[in-house]
């Protein structure tokens, strides 16, 4: 038997489901496919870095295929509904029996593996889907009321009493090698069409999965203790950064889950760095199992449906000083510039910066949720489009309406000696104290920095009142 393995989200040989189960049961020498999809991933808004970092990770992942003797093919279909022929004839061209893929929830995604399936049960080929991108599939987790979580605190809770009856699943061992190999690798592509490969992304964010572990490891042996006070200052390097490697599938989210749950004594719980890690991983979890249950969120629409009737303001030049990081707000614009340089921004700025979008220029959540997909390399659909929804009051378990952020108190809070500022706004790197966080306006002026484009207590007035009428 020649299973077929074809590679999405989980482009590593560690602690892969469908690689793993696929080799183990090839009697002949199983084969790998990946397929680029550019207008799909035009369609679905994917940066340049992401699909940089996607190649270069394929890259590293043929060389570690190829030492379990297993070729990596490459193939390119335009959009998904052009995969299921095109994997079909492959198939059939190598003579494979069998497919094996790990599960992708997102409603294209999950539509089209449903044809691919169809065209292969038809064709008298067997379909085997696993689940790697979360711990506990999505919908084995229920309300009482048989529902899905819609709020993280009890979710967080099912969540870890399932895994402290069922334990933690275990790591899969390295799939077995192949005595044969099927055919020759393919060349990976250096290009996709419709993408520009420009920044410093590959210094950045070195790609493969020993990359990935190398970083886990790191950032378990010096910052996870201190990780529940430090995560929230963007200036510390103190978070794992591993949020792309997590995107592409370089590293599992149980690989890190074991780790993170060693460090902690072997426990979920405690007060502790490590817990509080371990909880990040279950939000994503989380919004994983979200979208299954409510996939509208896939489809532009908020999860809080009457907030389809919020009138939000139409505001090109608000929205391009915004994406441009020139709003006069210096923490707003800090992040931005992190994000257009870097392809990823802290958490605590993506919610400032989501929060400004939102609330203080009531720019609707979607062209935000769209420009951060643009740009980011860790994009994701279910964590972008959580936090998105959970800044704009849109979504489940999100900030409260009357809540928001005031940007210069976030600033002073937690960039409190304006280090990052300092950083990544070049036209403040020399305003010394407090004023880096709110430089008065002859200030300002003699540095070039703009005034602030909205009146933070004006503007959240006006969002306040306008989600009021929904209530
Ligand atoms: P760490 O703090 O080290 O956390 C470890 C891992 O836990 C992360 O890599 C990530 O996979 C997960 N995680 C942490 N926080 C969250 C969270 N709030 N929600 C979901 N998962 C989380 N994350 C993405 O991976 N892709 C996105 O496109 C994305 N867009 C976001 C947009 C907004 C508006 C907001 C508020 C958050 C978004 N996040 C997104 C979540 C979070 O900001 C990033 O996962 C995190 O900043 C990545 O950095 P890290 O790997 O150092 O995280």
């Amino acid at each position: 038997m020649r299973p077929l393995v074809w590679l999405r989200a989980d482009l590593r040989v560690a602690d892969n489901p469908a690689l793993h189960h696929a080799c183990a049961a090839a009697s002949r020498g199983c084969i790998a496919v990946f397929v680029i999809t550019p207008e799909q991933w035009r369609e679905h808004h994917w940066s340049d870095v992401k699909v940089d970092l996607i190649l270069r990770t394929l890259g590293e992942l043929s060389g570690e295929l190829d030492k379990i003797n297993v070729p990596l093919l490459v193939r390119t279909a335009g959009r998904f509904r052009d995969v299921p022929q095109l994997l079909l004839d492959l198939a059939r061209k190598h003579e494979c029996d069998e497919l094996h893929f790990c599960h992708e929830y997102e409603v294209n995604e999950s539509r089209r593996d449903e044809t691919v399936t169809g065209i292969f049960e038809d064709a008298g080929l067997r379909v085997r889907g696993w689940h790697d991108q979360t711990i506990v599939p999505p919908g084995d987790l229920r309300t009482g009321s048989d529902g899905y979580y819609t709020v993280f605190t009890p979710f967080f809770r099912a969540w870890k009493k399932r895994l402290g009856r069922d334990g933690i699943p275990e790591a899969l061992s390295r799939p077995k090698r192949q005595r044969d190999r099927a055919c020759a690798p393919d060349e990976i592509p250096a290009a996709v069409d419709g993408f520009e490969f420009a920044g410093a992304s590959p210094d950045l964010w070195p790609a493969g999965e020993r990359e990935a572990r190398r970083r886990l490891a790191r950032f378990i042996d010096k910052r996870i203790r201190g990780y529940s006070t430090a995560r929230d200052h963007p200036a510390l390097d103190a978070t794992s950064r591993l949020s792309p490697y997590l995107t592409v599938g370089a590293i599992s989210i149980g690989q890190c889950l074991r780790a993170a749950v060693e460090a902690n004594g072997n426990s979920l719980g405690r007060k502790t760095g490590a817990a509080t890690w371990i909880s990040e991983l279950a939000w994503r979890e989380f919004y994983r199992h979200f979208l299954v249950g409510f996939p509208r969120v896939c489809m532009d629409r908020p999860f809080k449906l009457k907030t389809e009737k919020i009138q939000w303001r139409d505001d090109d030049k608000g929205f391009d000083a915004w994406r441009e990081g020139r709003t006069g707000v210096p923490i707003v614009d800090a992040a931005m510039r992190q994000l257009d340089e870097t392809g990823w921004m802290h958490n605590r700025l993506r919610m400032v910066t989501a929060m400004f979008l939102t609330k203080d220029l009531f720019i609707d959540w979607r062209r935000g949720e769209r420009y951060f997909m643009q740009r980011l390399i860790d994009g994701d659909l279910a964590s972008n489009n959580g936090g998105w929804q959970w800044s704009a009051s849109t979504g489940a378990d999100a900030a409260p309406w009357f809540r928001v952020f005031n940007p210069y108190r976030q600033s002073e809070r937690f960039d409190a000696d304006g280090e990052f500022i300092r950083t990544w706004v070049s036209e403040l790197s020399k305003v010394e104290g407090d004023d880096v966080h709110d430089p008065p306006p002859l200030l300002r002026e003699q540095l070039g920095y703009p005034i602030a484009i909205v009146d933070h207590a004006e503007a959240a007035r006006r969002a306040i009142a306008a989600f009021k009428t929904l209530t």
